[in-house]
């Protein structure tokens, strides 16, 4: 991030003063009121300490079928009594604790002649290392990694993926310093693929501008498959782990297409700044799985084994598109709790509507430019993300922004009642970036849209101001392009209902709603465990919930007909009438009981949209744009 890139310089000299950042500004103001010659030298004697402290690190898998690496992190002339040493809790842009330090063992320190030093444990995440006034302390542990996520570390004899933020400790006031890294992997292992960059010709000595960098840029090692491309000014490499279907000649030019397509929005790739040099996707392929984690010049992806073909390219394809998004959505510009990063603690804000549900907004978006998307499939998702909104019975519980806040203890942490109090920041965020955009073209007859806030907000607050924005400056700087207050806002912090045709009309398209009234349904979802029927929800306001079903409970028979699966009791009661009542058996706690329960539409609302026929000349060009025409 550019707030930690600028600082670099200056950095070194707070962190040799053992300061804190505000301190050194209110003592830098001070002494600007000083006389010129007081100011240069004080400045003299602070450069003279500026570059005292040395941090390294180094890493290294010599027995990797144990799923452990081994981290050694060296201070040199740190000039305390004490350092200590802190391993973050959580993976930025994954906002869940995940409490990395459970996977750290063997902590052990020594000084520079290699006698013990004295390690104490002061907090569930962070060593103190007693340094006996030694100018050099090396403080090394293993840790334990055998989770294959875009988020967490795994270890095992084909390859390792280490995720930064849970391997690597940082010692504390001395985050911003510059160290190196040296990686250390096991013999037979050839390649590493990395955000950081070498210090010299070998390979496996990176150079570390900061801490955060390290935490920022994930590490594969093994023997993967490495391709590579151009795109938008930057070198792109691409890992691949775990085989697959994807085909290597064309898979490069796919993403090509995609990156070029993302970097237009913006007009320029920051890959092409200091320190970064290129941009690294690591791409692992599990016979089964999904999802992305953003880093600052890399990504981590996680696509099925056999997922490249047909629409499993196009999925791939938006995937690849929303984390390069995020390269400068999120990355650089951030909501202000996400950047500086508290490592140990949640970090919340009430955007990641904007921050994570713009972005998926954009991945199709950015899909269809490209041209891998049917106009059909790219609308029909739109109205995916407004019926599931509408049929969310959590949408008239908790808003989109209270969802962002409470992320880290509701979203990350399903519970069997989430569809009935949540909503997704994800599908519902998308949902507003959708209706956002239509307003903004809708004010200014198609002349500007959400494409010129990201651009205006990324050159303000990222290049020109250098930090975050509030929720106050977010909507500003949407009113400012759109030239008037916009409604869309106050859906996104209440639960107010959305009057989606007033948005909708901007485009031309009309709105139609089907719900149906005729087919009953128990509102449950209902699972084959066993040989038994487990209830595994109930919907709010469905005949189930309302009859007394409960979670866990056992569907053994209605109407006295023994239930032989999950399909057929659901196909049962869609083949009764509504307001019919049947009798459900269940067993509950191994106690039998038996349900009255009256039978209900579960009356969800299906959307579609229609053309209007007598579109306006400014109708139609909002629904090209809209629908991916570029603007
Ligand atoms: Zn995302």
């Amino acid at each position: 991030m550019l707030q930690v890139l600028n600082h670099i310089e200056y950095s070194f000299i707070i962190y040799s003063l053992n300061i804190s950042h505000c301190t050194l500004a209110l003592k830098f103001n001070k002494r600007m009121k000083k006389t010129l010659s007081a100011f240069a030298i004080t400045l003299g004697l602070l450069s003279t300490s500026a570059f005292a402290q040395k941090v390294s690190y180094e890493v290294a898998v010599p027995e990797p079928h144990t799923h452990y690496c081994e981290i050694k992190v060296t201070v040199e002339d740190a000039k305390k009594k004490h350092i200590d040493f802190t391993l973050p809790t959580w993976a930025p842009g994954s906002y869940l604790i995940r409490e990395f330090s459970k996977g750290v063992e063997q902590e052990n320190a020594v000084d520079a002649t290699g006698k013990p030093l004295k390690v104490e444990k002061v907090t569930k995440n962070t060593w103190r290392v007693h340094t006996d006034n030694s100018n050099k302390v090396t403080f090394s542990y293993k840790v334990y990694a055998f989770e294959l996520s875009v988020r967490t570390s795994f270890i095992d004899a084909s390859h390792a993926f280490l995720s930064s933020s849970g391997i690597f400790v940082f010692p504390v006031e001395m985050e911003k310093l510059p160290s190196t890294l040296t990686v250390k992997p096991h013999s037979s292992w050839k390649q590493i693929s990395t955000g950081l960059s070498p210090v010299g010709n070998d390979k496996f000595v990176l150079a570390v501008p900061n801490y955060d960098i390290l935490a920022d840029s994930p590490i594969e090692l093994g023997n993967q498959d490495i391709l590579t491309f151009t795109a938008a000014g930057v070198r792109h490499e691409v890992a691949f782990w775990g085989g697959g279907n994807y085909d290597p000649a064309s898979i490069t030019k796919h993403m090509a297409k995609i990156v070029e397509e993302t970097a237009s929005i913006f007009g320029e790739n920051p890959n092409t700044q200091k320190p970064f040099d290129h941009y690294t996707f690591i791409v692992h392929n599990p016979s089964r799985g999904g999802g992305g984690l953003e880093h600052l010049n890399s990504t981590v992806l996680q696509n099925s084994r056999w997922g490249y073909g047909g629409s499993g390219l196009t999925n791939f394809l938006s995937l690849v598109a929303h984390e390069y998004f995020h390269l400068w959505n999120v990355k650089r510009l951030r909501p202000k709790p996400l950047g500086g990063f508290d490592y140990s603690n949640e970090n919340y804000t009430r955007m990641l509507w904007f921050a994570e549900g713009v972005t998926s907004y954009y991945d199709n978006l950015i899909t269809r430019r490209a041209g891998y998307m049917e106009e059909s499939k790219y609308i029909d998702e739109i109205i995916n993300t407004m019926s599931n909104h509408e049929n969310a019975a959590g949408s008239k519980v908790q808003s989109i922004g209270e969802a962002s806040f409470d992320a880290w203890i509701k979203f990350y942490r399903p519970n069997e009642n989430s569809k009935n109090s949540t909503v997704s920041y994800y599908t519902s965020g998308a949902m507003a970036g959708a209706l956002l955009d239509l307003e903004i073209m809708g004010a200014t007859e198609g002349k500007k849209c959400l494409d010129d806030v990201m651009r205006y907000m990324y050159q303000e607050y990222y290049k020109k101001l250098d930090r975050g924005y509030s929720e106050e400056e977010l909507q500003k700087a949407c009113e400012l392009i759109a030239g008037k207050p916009l409604t869309i806002f106050k859906h996104i912090y209440s639960t107010t209902p959305i009057n989606y045709e007033y948005y909708l009309n901007f485009a031309g398209i009309k709105l139609q709603k089907v719900t149906d009234t005729r087919t009953p349904n128990l509102g449950t979802n209902l699972s084959d465990e066993d040989g038994r029927i487990i209830v595994k929800s109930v919907a709010k306001g469905t005949a189930g919930y309302d009859g007394g079903l409960n979670v866990n409970d056992e569907i053994i028979a209605i109407d006295g007909n023994r239930m032989p699966s999950a399909s057929f009791a659901n196909s049962y009661v869609a083949g009764q009438d509504v307001g019919q009542e049947i009798e459900v058996l269940v067993s509950r706690d191994n106690l039998i009981i038996p349900f009255k329960i009256k039978l209900a539409p579960e009356g969800k609302t299906g959307f579609r949209f229609a053309r209007n026929s007598d579109a306006t000349a400014t109708q139609e060009l909002i629904f090209k744009q809209w629908t991916g025409g570029k603007k």
